[in-house]
């Protein structure tokens, strides 16, 4: 079927549509009715139906595959590893349940899962998943603050963690930001479950922290059965990256999640049954919880979850990982690409890649030179993928296994089938034509295995996402797009990322992308800074490749120049950034993504506000530096 033909059937028949994804996973009881769409922007799908994502998960492939792998483990900052078949990983999961009864954890109740990326994460999301219990997994790296605010919103039971993890070679204590989280939070967790790594000090509170060791080895032969749920019923809330604000608890359900990303295993990644599938994010983040977790093993795979960084101990250890686990499908970040195209492209071809097919890309938008770069070093397909949180798979992307469909460097590609996506005239509402730039939005009722709600606040989900044209109820995602003649959808960057230069508005993407054209710069972030004359000007922050260009002056002089050349020829003068600075890295969420309006804050002299979610707070500092006034600027 042609891939329009596929996405317009799902939309004008949706029930039809739905009804045949969900055979991809077992109901325990089959549902009454595909769609329930009476009280919009609230859909609910599959009502009535009884199913189990740990069960679709681990103990259907049982009888096929018990003693293939399911999950390996590999961290290369400990040099651990240890991969458990679909047998053992049932085994675990079910050691994992019996200790969470034990603790008193029944269905409904909530479990913080704050741990570095170790398989007894994985137990702990699986085992919530089997007995009903909501799971809310708190990225390892977050501070006290953070851990309290989400402790607080989701008032678990139980949280699960560690002594600590590791990163790029330093040990990452969690126990004394996790107690400092505890102490602040009005709401206290019964029990605290502790897996000691003899990484880090593991102070315990007597009566509430208790030893995952010990716990597990007095139920070694547990058996807990699955406990079947109603599909609408939560499976868990996550929190957004924050990248624009207060971070939001998306909550999603049980059968629309597992039909969804069942159905993008098989429609847009083409993931078999047998193979490995390897995604770099941290579980923490929506990308680990759909393609860490649940999505490779729904589909019968096995997934490798690494504790580690691209660069450590060499910038080839994700492709010597692909070597050894022949690895079909990875997943990763422009990000991290942008990180490896710092160092010798020579990494690419040390390590024996032929196993793998596809890499898929998501989180930050793909630029044409790291695309490229990328895609002649790997020598496969480079498929980009754009989607949200919110969301918890793509929206826009290829599917190749509905049809082959070539890519277009730039673009992530066509809206996927269950999303009606229109793009929206900011100001009239009205659908703009091809060419021309609109708010991407989605007609409700959103696909299965996007968002129900925001946890505990249905007015917040209702007026954040739904009350942003006056008439219409259409979701937002607060992105920028443009849609070319034959559909291919471009991401432009997010609504509030626009500037207004002497009344010209500019996009900081598109300044980005010319910018990151020029053979010099590594990575590099636009915002729009107030100024008195034009209202606003355009900065750029740069990261060289070569740092010590920035020392020399003369250097620095010649490149600054042929910078703003490559803006001229790109985008006009009007585009050209007022200063470029070069900086030795940029400021990043934990997840990967540019913190533009803390750099904003920073040039404006203004408070940063809430810096938590910061990967590396000395890289505010060094930008500090660089905007110091005796620093000589460039003026355009
Ligand atoms: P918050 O909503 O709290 O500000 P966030 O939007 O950064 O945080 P995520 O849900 O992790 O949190 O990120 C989704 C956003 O990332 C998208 O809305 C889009 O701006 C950007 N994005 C994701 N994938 C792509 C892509 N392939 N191309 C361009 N942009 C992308
Ligand atoms: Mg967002």
């Amino acid at each position: 079927m042609k891939l329009q033909d596929f996405h317009a059937w799902s939309i004008n028949d949706r029930e039809g549509f739905w009804r045949e994804q969900a055979t991809l996973i077992h109901w325990h009881k089959p549902f009454e009715r595909v769609l329930d769409d009476t009280r919009p922007p609230f859909a609910r799908w599959f009502v009535g139906g009884e199913t189990n994502l740990c069960y679709n998960a681990i103990d259907r492939h049982l009888p096929a595959r018990a003693d293939q792998p399911a999950l390996i483990w590999e961290s290369t900052e400990t040099g651990q590893a240890r991969t458990c078949s679909f047998r053992e990983l049932h085994r675990e999961v079910m050691r994992m349940a019996a200790i969470m009864q034990s603790l008193g954890v029944r269905r409904g109740d909530r479990v913080v899962i704050y741990m570095p990326m170790i398989p007894e994460a994985v137990f702990a999301m699986y085992a919530c998943a089997r007995i009903g219990a909501v799971h809310s997994v708190v990225f390892g790296g977050f501070a006290a603050h953070s851990l309290a605010s989400r402790i607080e919103d989701a008032a678990p039971r139980l949280v699960v963690s560690a002594d600590g993890g590791s990163r790029g070679g330093k040990v990452v204590p969690y126990k004394a930001a996790l107690d400092e989280a505890i102490a602040r939070s009005a709401h206290k967790p019964a029990h605290v479950l502790l897996v000691d790594r003899g990484l880090a000090p593991l102070p315990r509170v007597p009566g509430r922290d208790v030893d995952y060791a010990t716990l597990r080895e007095g139920l070694l032969d547990a058996e807990v059965p699955v406990t079947w749920l109603e599909s609408n019923s939560p499976a868990y809330t996550l929190y957004t990256s924050g990248t624009t604000g207060r971070p939001k608890g998306v909550q999603r359900d049980v059968g629309g999640y597992a039909v969804a990303l069942a159905a993008s295993m098989k429609y847009i990644y083409c993931g078999k049954a047998g193979e490995t599938f390897f995604s770099g994010s941290d579980i923490g983040w929506v990308v680990g919880h759909s393609y860490v977790v649940y999505a490779p093993l729904l589909a019968g795979m096995a997934t490798l979850l690494h504790e580690g960084t691209p660069v450590h101990p060499h910038a080839g250890i994700l492709w010597e990982l692909v070597e050894r686990h022949r690895v079909s499908l990875m997943f990763s970040a422009p990000t991290a690409i942008r990180i490896l195209r710092k160092h010798d492209h020579a990494l690419l071809r040390r390590h024996d890649t032929s196993s793998l097919r596809t890499l898929f890309l998501a989180g930050e938008p793909l630029d044409e030179p790291t695309a490229r770069w990328i895609t002649e070093g790997l020598g496969v397909p480079v498929i980009d993928n754009y989607w949200q949180t919110e969301t918890g798979w793509p929206i826009l992307s290829v599917a190749h296994g509905v049809e082959p469909t070539p890519t277009r460097l730039g673009s992530p590609g066509m809206p996927m089938y269950g999303y009606d996506v229109r793009l929206l005239d900011i100001e009239t509402g009205r659908e703009v034509g091809p060419g021309e730039k609109g708010v991407v939005t989605i007609r409700p009722p959103l696909p299965p295995g996007c968002l129900q709600t925001l946890w505990g606040d249905d007015a917040r989900f209702v007026s954040t996402y739904f009350g942003n044209f006056p008439d219409q109820l259409v979701y937002s995602t607060f992105d920028w797009g443009i849609r070319d003649a034959d559909g291919y959808t471009f991401i432009l960057g997010r609504t509030d990322d626009v500037i207004n230069v002497a009344g010209h508005r500019l996009g900081t993407r598109e300044i980005e992308e010319a910018l990151i054209g020029h053979p010099a710069v590594a990575e590099c972030s636009v915002v729009g800074v107030a100024d008195a004359l034009k209202g606003q000007v355009a900065v750029a922050f740069v990261v060289l490749r070569d740092a010590s260009l920035a020392l020399r002056a003369d250097a620095r002089q010649a490149l600054e120049q042929a910078l703003l050349a490559t803006v001229d020829r790109g985008l006009g003068a009007v585009a050209r950034p007022a200063r470029i600075v070069p900086v030795p890295a940029l400021p990043k969420t934990r997840s990967g993504k540019i913190l533009r309006r803390t750099i904003q804050a920073l040039c404006e002299g203004r408070d940063p506000g809430d810096l938590s979610t910061i990967e590396d707070p000395a890289v505010l500092e060094a930008i500090r530096g660089a905007l110091a006034p005796a620093d000589k600027a460039v003026q355009a």
